[in-house]
C-alpha cells in the first residue's frame, strides 16, 4: 500500500472535515452539514464514512479527504498529504526522496525569513533606519503598533542581507528560491529589498513567508515590490493579516477587507480586529475561501477613489460567487481607511462600519452615477450593470425582495426588473445540471451498492450481470462497465475507484446510488433486485427476438423466423415460471 492510502486508511474523513463544518449523524455510515464550498440554508453537503468521500448535492464539490484538506486550506496535496500524516502521528517514509528534499528545503526558507526579520526590524532601530523611523512617524503609527506588526527596514545600498545568509550556511540556490535575492543574467545576486519599509506577509498560522517592501525614495518603482512566489508563498492564497484577525472574525462574524499593509495596520491599531487586506493582488477565490472559513460576512472598506470603488465592483462579484454577505463601508473626505481612523477617530470609523450598505444600494448608486436612468435606454444599461450580482443570490425570497427595493430606488419600472431578474435566474438554472434528478432505478441503486460494499455478493452477481444485454439500456450503464472493467482487471472495488473511472455526470449519478440512501442493503433487497434485473433482460431478450423475426420475415427468410420464434416461445415458458 502507498503511504497516501495508508495516510487515508488512518484517518476519519469525518473528524477532518468536521473541523471545518458543524456535521451532524444523518445514518450509520454518513454526515451532512453545511457545505463550506458555496452558501447555503439546508444542508446537502454529505460526508460517507464508508467510502471515504464528501460530496456536495447543490454545488458539487466531491473528493476524498486529500482534496477537501486542499480545497479548504488552499494547499498542494503533498502539503495535506504531510498535515495529515503529521496530526495523526503517521511518520513521513525516510525513503521518499521527494518528500525529503521538499520539507527540507521548505524548512530552509521559513529559516531564512526568520533571519532576514531579525536583520530588518534591527535595520530600523539602526541609525541607517532614520528615514523610515520618520515615515512611519508622520503616518502615525506608534512603536507598539510597529513592533506587533513586525515592521523592518532593507538598507540603501549593499548585499546584507545576501551575505548573512550565505555566512549561515544557506546554498545560492536556495537563497535564491526564497525570493529573498535576485540573480542578475550574468549570474551574481543581490539583495531584493534596497531601501525600502519591510512588512512581513504571514501565512494563517503566523509564519513569516514572504515581504513587501514599500518604497521611501519618491522616485523609487515600483511603490510596493513584493517578494515573488516561492514554495512558501503562493499570494494567491494568502491574505495579509489573516494570522490576528482570524479569531476576531470568528468573535463578531464578520471580517473588514480593505486594500494595503497601511489600511489594515491603521484599523487594526484603531482597535478593530477582523481586518484583511488582499496586498498586492486582485482578490482571489482562494482567498475568499480563507475568509469564509471564519465568517460569511464580509464588509469592503475600499480607498474612495476610482481605482478603490473598480476594486471593489470586481470583488464583490466574486465574494458573492463565493456566497459570502457583502457590505460596502464608504468613507467620506476622500480619506482612506488608515487616514480616517487617524482623522477622525475610532469612533467615528465604528459608526460608518455600522451604517455600511448592503452592496447593491451601493452598485445601484455606481450605475445611477454612470447611466441616466430618466431614459429608457439607461435604465437598461442599469439593469445590465446589476444582473450580473443579481444572478448570484440563490435565494428567491431574498432575490424578489431586492428586486422590489431596487426598483423604487433607481427609479425603475418594477416589472420589468422583475422580468430581467426572472430571466437571469432561468440562465442560471440552465448552467447547473447538478441540480438535476438523476433518474436511477431502484434496483440500480441496491445493486451499486451492493456490489461496492459487499464483496462476496459482488464475486457471486458480477458474472451473471455482466453477461446480461441488457444493462447497455440501464441509466447507470457506464457506472456498472466500469465496476466490470476493475473486476475484469483484479482491482478491489471500491466507491473511489469506480469513481476515478467516471465523467462528471456519472460522477454525478454515483453519488446519488451510493451517498445519498445510507442503510446497508439487506440480502433480500439483494435478491430482489438481482430478480428485477433478471425480468428486464428476459424482456430486453424477447424484444430483441421479435424485432429480429420481424426483420427475417420482412426478408422473407422464414426458416430463421421460425426458429427465432421457437427460442422466443421457451424464453416465454421460461418467464412465465420466474415470475
Ligand atoms: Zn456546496
Amino acid at each position: 500500500m502507498d503511504f497516501a492510502a495508508q495516510v487515508k486508511g488512518s484517518v476519519d474523513i469525518a473528524a477532518v472535515v468536521g473541523e471545518h463544518v458543524r456535521l451532524r449523524r444523518s445514518g450509520p455510515h454518513r454526515y451532512m452539514g453545511l457545505c463550506p464550498f458555496h452558501q447555503e440554508k439546508t444542508a446537502s453537503f454529505t460526508v460517507h464514512v464508508t467510502h471515504q468521500f464528501y460530496k456536495c448535492f447543490s454545488c458539487g464539490a466531491a473528493g476524498d479527504v486529500f482534496k477537501f484538506v486542499m480545497e479548504i486550506e488552499g494547499i498542494s496535496f503533498y502539503e495535506a498529504l504531510k498535515s495529515l500524516a503529521e496530526r495523526h502521528g503517521i511518520p513521513m517514509p525516510k525513503r521518499s526522496q521527494y518528500a525529503d528534499e521538499d520539507s527540507k528545503l521548505r524548512g530552509s526558507l521559513y529559516a531564512m525569513h526568520e533571519i532576514a526579520q531579525e536583520h530588518f526590524r534591527a535595520n530600523l532601530n539602526s541609525p541607517a533606519g532614520e528615514t523610515a523611523r520618520a515615515y512611519l512617524l508622520k503616518r502615525g503609527l506608534s512603536r507598539e503598533t510597529v513592533e506587533q506588526f513586525g515592521l523592518g527596514f532593507s538598507e540603501r545600498s549593499g548585499n546584507h542581507l545576501l551575505r548573512l545568509l550565505e555566512q549561515r550556511g544557506f546554498p545560492a540556490a536556495q537563497i535564491e528560491q526564497s525570493g529573498l535575492a535576485g540573480r542578475r543574467e550574468d549570474g551574481s545576486m543581490y539583495d531584493r529589498f534596497r531601501n525600502r519599509l519591510m512588512f512581513p506577509i504571514q501565512d494563517a498560522q503566523g509564519k513569516i513567508i514572504a515581504y513587501g517592501g514599500r518604497a521611501l525614495a519618491a522616485d523609487d518603482n515600483p511603490k510596493y515590490l513584493n517578494s515573488p512566489e516561492t514554495p512558501i508563498y503562493k499570494k494567491s492564497y494568502v491574505l495579509y493579516n489573516l494570522h490576528r484577525a482570524k479569531e476576531p472574525m470568528r468573535k463578531e462574524d464578520r471580517a473588514i477587507l480593505v486594500e494595503g499593509y497601511m489600511d489594515a495596520i491603521g484599523v487594526t491599531a484603531a482597535g478593530f480586529g477582523p481586518v484583511v487586506a488582499s496586498c498586492g493582488t486582485a482578490l482571489t477565490p482562494q482567498q475568499v475561501k480563507l475568509v469564509k472559513q471564519h465568517t460569511p460576512r464580509i464588509v469592503v472598506n475600499f480607498d474612495p477613489d476610482t481605482a478603490g470603488a473598480n476594486a471593489a465592483e470586481r470583488s464583490i462579484n466574486l465574494l458573492l460567487e463565493e456566497g459570502m454577505q457583502v457590505r460596502i463601508l464608504e468613507l467620506d473626505g476622500e480619506l482612506d481607511p488608515d487616514e480616517y481612523c487617524k482623522e477622525r477617530g475610532a469612533e467615528a470609523y465604528q459608526q460608518r462600519l455600522e451604517g455600511s450598505k448592503g452592496y447593491f444600494y451601493w452598485l445601484a448608486d455606481r450605475a445611477r452615477s454612470k447611466y441616466d436612468v430618466r431614459t429608457s435606454e439607461g435604465q437598461v444599461a442599469v439593469l445590465k450593470f446589476l444582473m450580473p450580482a443579481v444572478q448570484r443570490i440563490s435565494d428567491q425570497m431574498e432575490r424578489m425582495v431586492i428586486a422590489g427595493d431596487l426598483a423604487s430606488y433607481i427609479g425603475v419600472d418594477r416589472g420589468m426588473v422583475l422580468d430581467s431578474f426572472k430571466k437571469s435566474v432561468a440562465e442560471r438554472k440552465e448552467a447547473r445540471f447538478e441540480r438535476q434528478e438523476v433518474a436511477l432505478r431502484h434496483d440500480e441503486r441496491i445493486l451499486i451498492n451492493a456490489l461496492l460494499t459487499r464483496p462476496e455478493v459482488a464475486a457471486e452477481a458480477l458474472p451473471e450481470l455482466r453477461a446480461m444485454e441488457s444493462v447497455a439500456t440501464f441509466p447507470s450503464h457506464r457506472i456498472l462497465q466500469a465496476i466490470f472493467a476493475l473486476d475484469a482487471g483484479g482491482s478491489a472495488l471500491s466507491f473511489e475507484a469506480v469513481h476515478a473511472r467516471l465523467e462528471p455526470e456519472d460522477q454525478h449519478m454515483l453519488a446519488h446510488a451510493a451517498l445519498i440512501e445510507d442503510t446497508d442493503v439487506t440480502a433480500e433487497e439483494i435478491a430482489a433486485a438481482m430478480g428485477s434485473a433478471r425480468r428486464t433482460e428476459g424482456e430486453y431478450r424477447r424484444s430483441e427476438l421479435k424485432r429480429r423475426v420481424k426483420e427475417f420475415e420482412r426478408a422473407g427468410n422464414w426458416q430463421e423466423a421460425l426458429r427465432l420464434m421457437t427460442e422466443l416461445q421457451s424464453l416465454d415458458r421460461h418467464a412465465r415460471g420466474l415470475t
